[in-house]
């Protein structure tokens, strides 16, 4: 079962593996973007970490909503409001409850997955993070590392398409050939979630 202290380090290792990867992020931002993707997340998992660390919220839902309301408050760009939609959804929908199954983080998040669709209109193919996000999603339902491995490979499958919402969407064909930054950092998040199970 999945207690606060898994979410915490959920969180924690999404942190740090944005912090490794954050010039990554900016690269494939410069390409299709303005370069400020790695900076963005990096500024916002941190101020996650340390509010966890301050407040340390004693339910797994209870985790998530502090760590989304953090990213929406301190993310500016397209990806603080989504990314902080998707767990403050998702730890709404884990309720109260002390310890949830992964089967019962799949279904919340697939609801969190769910609600940033309705924000940024987004859908499937549409060359953003919900690329990386709804197979993990579909995936969880089996295993943690089904769901990483079904994320990374979501992000890679972003490289052929045309990108229908965001900045990138501006660049219209000429964003063919480039991996979106969001389902790149998508596939960093549901890595760190295999990582905390592991
Ligand atoms: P900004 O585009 O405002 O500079 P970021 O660079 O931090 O914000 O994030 C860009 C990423 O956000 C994109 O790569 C894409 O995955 C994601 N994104 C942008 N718009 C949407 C949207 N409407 N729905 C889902 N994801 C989106
Ligand atoms: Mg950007």
């Amino acid at each position: 079962m999945l207690d606060a202290a898994f979410m915490r380090r959920w969180m924690s290792a999404t942190a740090a593996a944005v912090d490794r990867e954050a010039s990554r992020l900016t690269d494939l931002d410069s390409a299709i973007g303005d370069a400020d993707h790695g900076a963005n997340l990096q500024r916002g998992f941190r101020a996650v970490t340390a509010v966890l660390d301050k407040e340390a919220p004693d339910t797994p839902g209870a985790v998530l909503a502090l760590a989304g309301r953090q990213l929406i408050s301190t993310v500016g760009g397209a990806s603080g409001p989504l990314y902080g939609t998707l767990l403050r959804r998702t730890g709404k929908a884990l309720g109260e409850a002390a310890e949830v199954s992964r089967e019962q983080l799949a279904e919340a998040l697939g609801a969190g997955v769910t609600a940033v669709a309705q924000l940024g209109g987004a859908a499937a193919g549409d060359k953003t993070m919900l690329d990386a996000l709804l197979p993990a999603v579909e995936a969880l339902g089996e295993s943690f590392a089904a769901a990483a491995e079904a994320a990374g490979g979501g992000a890679l499958a972003t490289v052929p398409l045309i990108a229908r919402k965001g900045r990138a969407s501006y660049l219209g064909e000429r964003s063919v050939g480039h991996q979106d930054p969001g389902a790149t950092s998508s596939a960093l998040l549901i890595g760190a979630l295999a990582e905390a199970a592991a």
